[in-house]
């Protein structure tokens, strides 16, 4: 297997119009697990389709290794790319027994007799199915049905699995515990994976790596705990995780992590210095009494703490926690620990 490296992709669907996906460079490395983040309609799936080989790309090309899958001449056809694509709805065969489903793709690739009964076996125990290899799709859990298309995708050993938004049918309740299953199938199968999502938590728990995207462009790329303590400009930081994004005077600060003496000064300031855009998470921001004073403007509880709005002067607005119980209309005296200059 190799490293799947996409080089200055574009699409457009128009001539003249706004490309889907938009000069975009990226590299997954061999065994990965990338979430692609971003809004719906940003170009998420035209992304995955370019990588899958259903579409062709406009400009630039994607290479597994050194292999050149598509550019804008050529394209191997999907069939030949080893790549395994699960969709949101998980187009199993209803007439088809559990283990039909999952036998398929090697009855197409003409593998059959106790290799093909191992394969099946081997699948349906690596998404915990086993014991439901003779039943029909429709006496499945949603939860189980997508197992199932997983373990259909994996019993080709697929050196790439192409993800579209697999949890999008799922409760909150039962996605939670398919993202267990996703981690421990990327971990057992070795592939390269490619994860689609619009849902922010669900990129940070999933992917080893986070690639945003906003109308066709990638904005940035790097681990889950990078893309939120450090993430790149408004619309990342508006994007992954909570928070509030105050602009102060702070355009001259060299060091873009900014603590509580720094941003004391910035608070003070009312010259004409540029203003630049100042990402604070809500745990940063703590309620002591040498602070400076904020209005409690929303109270909302969450059980184990009440989410506060605050407001800071006329018109900047902070997000914080209390373990106290606080009131719409307090007076509060905050400190912030940590900023961020986006
Ligand atoms: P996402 O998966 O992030 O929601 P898509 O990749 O589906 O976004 O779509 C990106 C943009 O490309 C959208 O504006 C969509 O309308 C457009 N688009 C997608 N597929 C086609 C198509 N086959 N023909 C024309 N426009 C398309
Ligand atoms: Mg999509």
């Amino acid at each position: 297997m190799a490293k799947l490296i996409l080089n200055r992709l574009s699409k457009a669907f128009e001539t003249g119009g706004r490309p889907a996906v938009n000069d975009v460079s990226l590299e997954v490395r061999d065994g990965g697990f990338l979430a692609l983040l971003g809004p719906s309609g940003c170009g998420k799936t035209t992304v995955l389709r370019m990588i899958a080989g259903f579409e062709q790309p406009t400009d630039g090309s994607i290479l597994l290794g050194d292999r050149v899958l598509a550019d804008a001449g050529d394209m191997v056809a999907p069939e030949h790319r080893n790549m395994a694509m699960v969709f949101q709805s998980y187009a199993l065969w209803p007439h088809m027994s559990v283990a039909d489903n999952v036998g398929y793709p090697l009855k197409v690739r003409g593998v059959t007799g106790e290799r093909c009964t191992a394969k099946i076996r081997e699948a349906l125990a690596a998404v915990r199915l086993e014991a439901y290899a003779d039943r029909r799709p429709a006496d499945l859990s949603g939860g189980q049905r997508q197992r199932v298309a997983l373990a259909r995708c994996l019993v080709t050993e697929p050196d790439v699995v192409l993800l579209d938004e697999p949890l999008a049918n799922l409760d909150r309740h039962l996605r939670q515990e398919m993202e267990e299953t996703f981690r421990e199938f990327h971990a057992r199968s070795g592939a390269t994976m490619i994860y689609v999502t619009h849902d922010q938590a669900e990129a940070m728990a999933l992917a080893t790596d986070v690639a945003v995207m906003s109308e066709g462009r990638l904005l940035q790329v790097a681990s889950p705990q990078e893309i939120y303590a450090r993430p790149e400009g408004r619309l990342v930081g508006g994007l992954v995780g909570q928070g509030a994004i105050v602009t102060w005077p702070a355009a001259s600060v060299e060091n873009r992590q900014l603590d509580w003496d720094i941003l004391q000064q910035l608070l003070s300031r009312s010259d004409g210095t540029e203003c630049a855009d100042i990402l604070i998470r809500p745990q940063d921001v703590e309620i002591a009494g040498e602070g400076v004073p904020a209005r409690v403007t929303s109270v909302l509880f969450e059980g184990e703490r009440y989410a506060l709005k605050l407001a800071l002067g006329d018109e900047q607005v902070l997000r914080a926690f209390s373990r106290q119980p606080v009131q719409v209309g307090d007076m509060v005296s905050i400190v912030i620990r940590s900023a961020w200059r986006l």
